[in-house]
């Protein structure tokens, strides 16, 4: 049985105000504190010891689960060794070694590996490299740039302006000029509780032609999609939805990104979602899972034709002007070397891909509850949209995350009045029968 480990600081702090956090309701939890204060493998511990069953592997990024060993140890040996190393026109050996082992994982020839710290800067990153590879092949025309509705591709202008969730972009003016959106591909009334990719929906793709026709394929560097948009609940491709969107953006030399910053890493059972749906995009962005959240790092994995374009040119100037003080930063490679050691060694991907039935079955067994509207499952990711309260979209998730975490002992996320789950790689089915019953009970209480 897991048992909270040692920690150094186990009480709350007195004064939560100056800790302005993130998507949060800050009011609300500084009335009531979710704290935690250690992990372990599938577990997380409130300061008073609580134990809470970690359903979303802390935000869709602890694959490996929390704390583990090798992890911990290649960063404490990392930290005592190299602590910092400008990656600016120098470089040191595991930056190297690790972008090696990223690119044997990658499809095809996503043979390179640009580093940086976070989702929000890999999708950032891919753009800029998106509009840098245009204007190096003569196509400095093509600027534009086409995402979708209710995808997520971080917080930085580039991925808010790309992104597709309403309440991310509407507080923050204009954004950037020359986006479109396709449409999401949810679609309740033709999916509803279909079990990996809907049947429904492939036509959806088309709609990239028609952004085509209105403004010139000559204008647009490339198209951005989270194989499985994690964010917004779990909305899985229809099927042949993705291959198709790869054929039109080929026929018009449209850049394809995917964004797995939640799908890669062994989420859908693959290194990345493009294994799985076999579709070759030109760009990976990728975080969370490198690591097993342990250590911030995102990157891009790009395909030699892009990569190599930039290799012209006296070779004593700078090719890509972008980069972050802590791209490829000594700790994130450590950790993200052990981490991938964990997932060969553990074969957690193949894991996820057995598991995959018995979570499905799981999840779908609260079809039929009170106020479930819908169920999507697809690899280790499940989202359950409940019904909302009348008058207060949103207040039905958030209690049932707060009851989830105080009163069963369980972390899940919510979007809007959906609930989200992505457990651990490590997750048992013991484990996920506990996770589905305490869920259950949620809802049962929230009808
Ligand atoms: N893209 C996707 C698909 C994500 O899910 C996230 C984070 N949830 C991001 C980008 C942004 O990552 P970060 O929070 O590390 O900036």
């Amino acid at each position: 049985m897991a048992t909270a480990p040692k920690i150094s600081s186990s009480s709350v702090p007195n004064d939560l105000a100056p800790f302005w956090m993130p998507f949060t309701a800050n009011r609300s939890f500084k009335a009531r504190p979710r704290m935690v204060a250690s992990a372990k493998d599938m577990h997380y511990f409130t300061p008073e010891g609580r134990k809470i069953i970690d359903a979303s592997a802390g935000l869709w990024c602890t694959n490996a689960g929390h704390n583990r060993q090798p992890i911990v140890e290649a960063i404490q040996k990392q930290a005592a060794e190299l602590d910092f190393s400008p990656t600016f026109q120098f470089g040191h050996p595991k930056a190297f070694e690790l972008a090696s082992r990223i690119a044997a994982l990658a499809p095809a020839d996503l043979d390179h590996v640009f580093f940086c710290n976070s989702g929000s800067e890999a999708d950032d990153t891919a753009m800029k490299i998106a509009l840098a590879y245009h204007r190096a092949k003569g196509n400095a025309s093509r600027v534009r740039f086409i995402g979708r509705e209710r995808g997520y591709h971080g917080v930085g202008f580039g991925g808010t302006a790309i992104g597709g969730m309403v309440a991310n972009r509407k507080q923050f003016g204009a954004l950037l000029a020359g986006v479109d959106h396709l449409q999401s591909t949810y679609n309740r009334a033709e999916q509803a509780f279909s079990v990996g990719e809907p049947d429904w929906g492939e036509h959806l793709a088309d709609e990239l032609d028609r952004l085509v026709a209105l403004h010139d394929a000559s204008t647009i560097a490339a198209v951005f999609v989270e194989p499985v948009s994690g964010s917004t609940a779990v909305l899985p491709p229809p099927k042949g939805y993705l291959k198709r969107l790869r054929q039109i953006c080929d026929k018009h030399g449209i850049l394809l990104v995917f964004d797995e910053v939640i799908t890669g890493y062994g989420r859908l059972g693959h290194a990345f979602a493009a294994e799985r749906y076999g579709v070759v995009p030109d760009m990976i962005c990728f975080a969370k899972g490198i690591t097993s959240g342990s250590v911030p790092m995102g990157g891009v994995i790009a395909r030699k034709g892009i990569h190599d374009a930039f290799m012209t040119g006296p070779d004593h100037v700078i090719e890509l002007f972008h980069g972050y003080t802590y791209s490829a930063h000594p700790l994130a490679c450590a950790a993200g070397l052990a981490t991938l050691d964990l997932y060969r060694d553990e074969n957690l991907f193949e894991r996820a891909r057995k598991l995959e039935p018995v979570w499905a079955d799981a999840v779908m067994s609260l079809k039929g509850l009170p106020g479930v509207l819908d169920i999507r499952v697809v690899g280790l990711m499940a989202g359950i949209d409940l019904a909302s309260k009348p008058d207060a979209v949103g207040k039905r998730g958030y209690d049932a995350m707060e009851s989830g975490f105080h009163d069963h002992g369980i972390m899940f996320r919510t979007s809007g009045d959906a609930i989200a789950m992505s457990p651990p790689l490590i997750v048992t089915e013991d484990q996920i029968d506990e996770i589905i019953s305490k869920v259950a009970a949620i809802i049962k209480q929230g009808a």
